[in-house]
């Protein structure tokens, strides 16, 4: 076994050396045919340094777009910290165009019980979305724990080379396996994992029932603000303060905005509760769509073995296990840890074909 080793070093080391050497004119076709075993000799140089086993042309085109990949998840990263400050900055300036030109307007125009309703709800929606950003964007989703190597696992992640629990995945931005991934959020430059599934989710929502509070509140000042600002273009204009254009112009923007946010935000948030009450994450939507497909190629059906039925999905995400849950942890702000460890799941049946991952 030894000597065989050296051998095929020495064998080798001669071939390498022959190569090296200049080239001799030959007679005949001799060039040619040490042109095509140079060709060949080197095809099998760069074959033998990505080959494997397990190589195939997904493996192949991987390598290929590594750098685009790497250009991606850096630009995304970096990206990151400038969608969060965009957050913070338009959250805050429409909270200061609220207090200095809706509430006022509310507070000396609305009868008392009125007023009363806009202080607590519009209040009551602010702290339910700072307090969500921040736990969202602060929160670790979980990763697998490094230490363990005897945990429940369906795979080994080729980038951390650790045991990848069941729902866990890799996130290439983050550079890390996640513990049952939905996905990597730019707003929160965060991932959105086991530990802060339901932070990311209370957010949309109440940032969608904020945006959608403050677009109907500012509807007719809007209409009002829009109507003068019409007229600045009329001969003779109209004779305007720097406080009113101010005014008309901040409400609009106030509007606009949160109109917009209402419909887009709207929209990705109906589709996490459509996800939350099928029991899946955003990547196990596209894995089990795969699965669906190829199960009923053979005559099969799919069945999610995390889904336990729509409402026991929606407590298990939430956390709630009494009544009195549903104020305390989802009304009210609440740090509640999430149902599990993200590790270990219950499943409604065993599966017997093997899971994808
Ligand atoms: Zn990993
Ligand atoms: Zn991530």
């Amino acid at each position: 076994m030894g000597s065989s080793w050296r051998w095929q070093l020495s064998r080798a080391m001669r071939l390498t050396l022959r190569w090296c050497r200049p080239c001799r004119p030959q007679r005949g076709g001799g060039n040619k045919g040490q042109l095509s075993e140079l060709w060949s000799y080197s095809g099998l140089l760069l074959k033998s340094l990505y080959h494997n086993s397990l190589s195939n042309s997904d493996t192949l085109l991987d390598c290929v777009f590594e750098p685009v990949y790497w250009i991606v998840d850096n630009v995304t990263r970096w990206f990151g910290v400038v969608f969060v400050c965009l957050v913070v900055l338009l959250t805050t300036s429409v909270v200061v165009v609220v207090y200095l030109y809706i509430l006022p307007t509310i507070i000396s125009t609305y009868p008392v019980h009125w007023v009363v309703w806009h202080l607590c709800c519009g209040h009551w929606l602010l702290v339910m979305v700072v307090f969500h950003y921040y736990r969202a964007t602060t929160t670790s989703p979980g990763h697998p724990p490094k230490d363990k190597i005897h945990i429940p696992s369906v795979s080994i992640c080729k980038k951390c080379i650790t045991p990848k629990p069941p729902r866990t995945h890799h996130c290439s931005i983050c550079n890390m396996c996640v513990l049952k991934m939905d996905h990597h959020c730019p707003w929160l430059n965060n991932c959105v994992g086991h530990f802060n599934h339901r932070y990311f989710f209370s957010f949309c929502l109440y940032m969608t029932l904020g945006c959608f509070y403050c677009s109907v509140s500012s509807k007719d000042l809007f209409l009002e603000a829009y109507g003068s600002v019409e007229s600045y273009y009329q001969t003779p204009s109209p004779a305007f303060t720097f406080r009113e254009t101010t005014a008309h112009k901040s409400v609009i923007y106030l509007w606009v905005l949160t109109s917009s946010v209402t419909l887009a935000l709207g929209g990705l948030t109906l589709w996490h509760a459509i996800l939350i009450s099928r029991g899946e994450t955003s990547v196990e939507r596209h894995i089990n769509r795969k699965e669906i497909r190829r199960l009923e190629e053979k005559g099969k059906v799919f069945r999610n073995p995390y889904h336990h039925g729509c409402v026991s999905n929606w407590k298990l995400l939430l956390g709630v296990e009494k009544r009195s849950h549903w104020v305390t942890r989802v009304l009210l702000p609440s740090s509640h840890l999430p149902h599990g460890d993200g590790i270990v799941w219950d499943c409604t049946f065993t599966r017997r074909d093997p899971m994808a991952i």
